[in-house]
């Protein structure tokens, strides 16, 4: 039942075969404004010179505005979009869907990271020594899951970080799924109940969050005040942050993060999503229903039981594992 996927989540470049923006009206422009005739350039007059400089200069504005206001109304997403298609990283027009509409932009910390690079394809920081993966590798485990995250289904999301992928899943199984997110990083797990609030306002979550004592939907779990510090001693195999070599650099979390026995809290949640606080190789899977999709975006150096335990029978799991500093491999259980 294993299956392998791409490398790890650190590399990154971008594609070729970027789609101009506007890219016919330039060319047709310039065929206008040099509608001279047929003479060529270097025989026209100074005056003319000045009037095909100047129709050139409007065209050139008239395409910087065009392709401003593509960038406006999710322009800039939807470009993303776009060139994963382009170059094969997406062929599932629902994974394709659901990432137009989740803008990475509002996943990205601003202390962390400029906004400029929201768009690129590459992991960027988002504090506390971890990234939010690359759009191509959100686009990979969207397309591995995608048959598995239909209307209705059970997901979750493990080390959900930013919660960009919280945020796609939520869409593709529809108001009558659900999705878990685990994030053992409580600042982290913290804004990205704002981040999928922002980006899926459609899918509720208007209630303030800090409400940690907040239950957690299903009773899946105890409820106990987040951990102020991690114990010194894991007893369980640790998970590593996912994401690239730099978060490759960051300190080991998962196991270190939750005391023995359950510790849950909930952050958020909208009509069919919730964000909780803690380790998700703790036990606070273990009263969950099975879930469909699993998504895990740190790497562990095998599969963890808990997790296995957590897949429904016909579910699918898509998870990096690996050593820290060694090679990981994107594996599908
Ligand atoms: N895929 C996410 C983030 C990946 S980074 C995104 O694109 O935003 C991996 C995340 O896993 C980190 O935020 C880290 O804090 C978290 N993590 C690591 N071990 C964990 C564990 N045992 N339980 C819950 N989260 C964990």
């Amino acid at each position: 039942s294993s299956g392998s996927g791409s490398g790890s989540s650190g590399s990154s470049s971008a594609s070729g075969g970027v789609r101009p923006v506007a890219g016919g009206r330039v060319s047709s422009c310039i065929a206008g404004g040099g509608s001279g005739g047929s003479g060529a350039l270097w025989a026209l007059r100074p005056g003319r010179w000045a009037v095909l400089l100047s129709l050139l200069a409007a065209c050139m504005l008239g395409t910087w505005r065009a392709m401003g206001a593509a960038r406006g109304a999710g322009g800039m997403q939807a470009g993303v979009v776009d060139r994963l298609q382009a170059r094969g990283s997406i062929t599932s027009a629902r994974v394709a869907d659901a990432m137009r509409q989740v803008d990475r932009k509002l996943f990205i910390n601003p202390a962390e990271a400029s906004l400029t690079h929201a768009y690129q394809d590459r992991p960027l920081p988002i504090g506390n020594d971890q990234t939010i993966s690359a759009p191509h590798m959100h686009a990979t485990c969207l397309e591995q899951l995608q048959a598995y995250l239909t209307p209705g289904a059970r997901a979750l999301d493990v080390g959900s970080g930013s919660g960009y992928l919280t945020a796609a899943m939520a869409l593709m199984v529809g108001p009558t799924g659900s999705v878990l997110g685990i994030e053992s990083d409580l600042e982290l797990a913290t804004r990205s109940v704002d981040s999928i609030r922002a980006s899926v306002p459609q899918l509720g979550g208007a209630s303030p969050h800090g409400g940690g004592d907040a239950a957690v939907p299903g009773g899946s779990a105890e409820h106990a005040a987040a951990p102020s510090s991690p114990p010194a001693t894991p007893d369980q195999p640790p998970l590593y942050p996912g994401g690239g070599p730099r978060a490759r650099r960051g300190t080991a979390v998962g196991a270190g993060w939750a005391p023995a026995g359950s510790s849950a809290t909930q952050l958020g949640e909208g009509t069919n999503w919730r964000v909780v606080h803690g380790n998700a190789l703790s036990d606070v899977l273990s009263n969950e229903p099975p879930f469909d999709a699993i998504h895990v975006g740190a790497a562990a150096d095998t599969l963890p039981t808990e997790l296995l335990d957590a897949l429904a029978r016909n579910g699918r799991m898509i998870i990096p594992v690996g050593g820290r500093w060694q090679l990981q491999t994107l594996e599908v259980v």
